[in-house]
């Protein structure tokens, strides 16, 4: 039997984490059986489902790289499905027509709830005759009346529920649409999917799905209930903890691979290993690993795992996501280095992307000013001599790599008898404006020499205007 899996959001909003780890979990345990992927659109409520949500929810997913091997599916679009089903339970006896008015059915929750009970249909309309008229209705489920619903999930094990406490479910309202939970039953039977792994939100609907499932003669698939995320200080994960949309963390300057292993790592665990490249993830998952007990988002851990990857990753492949931070922040890249060389000067340094494509903005751009606390403390008249020589040197220099660079700029501090911060950090600052870059050599070579001269003639005029002043 080939293993299929499917993750099935309701477009009402952005993708969110916690719906980005349940598509990871779902992917992966796919991919870990050679199995198949389903997207699924649950975008039956009509008044809440937008074209925007749908275009986030699929952008999220391919920046995740959680390709999909069918669908997306759209529930929108198999209406005439769910009433054939619907029809045919009719037919059956094993759903009816419900004519209840949503007062009477107001009514007897509000006195259910004031006796304690917990609201459920009382049956009313259960085994009325199937009759000719025109009032409004509902359709409802024939659930049965005695016995259990009893299912083995993979993340929470036995898990029973008493018939006694389950309603007649409306699979149809009033207004003719199906609703959530039949069309579930019927796009996971129809899907043929084998697996359904999501939000343990999702729990009290299995007994109720299953049911359904059994009157339809579906195969019963097997759940793996996912537990929350919830912030640092316990509470549910929402905005106030910072990002949560997956798109988010792509503006905050997070690498994919890096997420996706934070994801996988939250709520499961192979023995202490942090790091897994996807091969590894794909290898190792399994439903039974996944943690009951909810987890907490910690972002100095995602933080961690991104440096890793920014350092780690193929720089080629770093740049093609930094490209877009560096439009983003608007650096105009017509002049200057390739950016892979870039990502390779800087990868040591940056926590985000975002960091990287501000910090790497002298290698294609002039600075716009001297950074003041270390023009104050670098580009005194005492560094006239240095910086006039090493100039000197840099236009005379015909290999323009990082050997000869390093040299040259020994030898001027050298030649000046001074130690080699008194060349470089005047030429740090120089070239950079600032006082923090990679190693010179590096800096210089990317920079280039036409740029690397100028610059150093505009540190030159800025020394010569503060004695002037002085
Ligand atoms: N559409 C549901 C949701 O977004 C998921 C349903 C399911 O996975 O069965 O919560």
């Amino acid at each position: 039997m080939t293993v299929k899996t499917r993750f099935a959001p309701s477009p009402t909003g952005f993708l969110h984490v916690g719906g980005a780890r349940t598509a990871l979990f779902s992917w992966l345990y796919a991919k870990s059986k050679g199995g198949k992927f389903v997207l699924r659109i649950e975008d039956t409520d009509i008044e809440r489902s937008t074209q925007e949500a749908v275009d986030a929810i699929l952008e999220g997913m391919t920046w995740m790289g959680l390709t999909w091997d069918e669908g997306p599916f759209y529930q929108t679009k198999r209406f005439d499905r769910y009433k054939d089903l619907i029809q045919k339970l009719l037919d059956e006896k094993k759903a009816y027509k419900c004519y209840c008015s949503k007062e009477r059915v107001n009514d007897l929750r509000e006195k259910q709830e004031a006796a304690g009970e917990a609201p459920r249909y009382d049956g009313k309309c259960r085994d009325l005759e199937p009759q000719e008229n025109d009032l409004p209705f509902v359709i409802r489920f024939k659930n049965p009346k005695e016995g259990s619903v009893a299912f083995d999930d993979h993340v929470r094990d036995h898990i029973e529920f008493s018939n006694t406490e389950l309603d007649d479910l409306i699979i149809q309202r009033t207004d003719s649409t199906p609703t959530y939970n039949f069309c579930v039953v019927v796009d996971d039977w129809d899907m043929q999917i084998t697996h359904v792994v999501r939000g343990e939100d999702h729990i009290n609907n299995t007994p109720r799905q299953i049911n359904i499932l059994k009157a339809l003669g579906a195969p019963i698939p097997e759940y793996a209930h996912v537990a929350m995320i919830l912030g640092d200080d316990g509470a549910k994960l929402s905005k106030r903890h910072g990002a949560v949309s997956v798109m988010q963390f792509r503006d905050d300057g997070y690498l994919p691979e890096a997420l996706k292993n934070y994801l996988v790592r939250l709520g499961w665990s192979h023995g202490d290993q942090e790091i897994f490249s996807e091969a590894e993830m794909i290898e190792l998952f399994t439903l039974d690993r996944v943690n009951k007990a909810p987890s907490a988002f910690n972002n100095d851990k995602l933080i961690w795992l991104n440096q890793h990857y920014i350092k780690t990753l193929d720089p080629a492949y770093v740049a093609e996501h930094l490209q877009w931070h560096m439009q983003t922040q608007n650096i105009d890249m017509t002049n200057g280095p390739a950016l892979s060389d870039v990502v390779t000067a800087l990868a040591e340094r940056a926590k985000t992307l975002v960091d990287l494509a501000s910090s790497s903005r002298y290698f294609f751009e002039e600075y716009k000013e001297f950074d003041a606390t270390a023009a104050k403390k670098h580009l005194r008249p005492v560094a006239k001599g240095a910086l006039q020589l090493v100039q000197q040197k840099l236009q005379d220099c015909n290999d323009w790599c990082d050997e000869t660079l390093h040299d040259l700029i020994q030898k001027t501090a050298d030649e000046l008898e001074v130690g080699m911060g008194k060349v470089g950090m005047p030429l740090r600052v120089a070239i950079t404006g600032a006082g923090q870059s990679p190693s010179l050599d590096v800096t210089l070579r990317l920079i280039g020499k036409e740029r690397s001269l100028v610059r150093i003639s505009r540190a030159l005029d800025f020394i010569a205007a503060r004695e002037a002043a002085q």
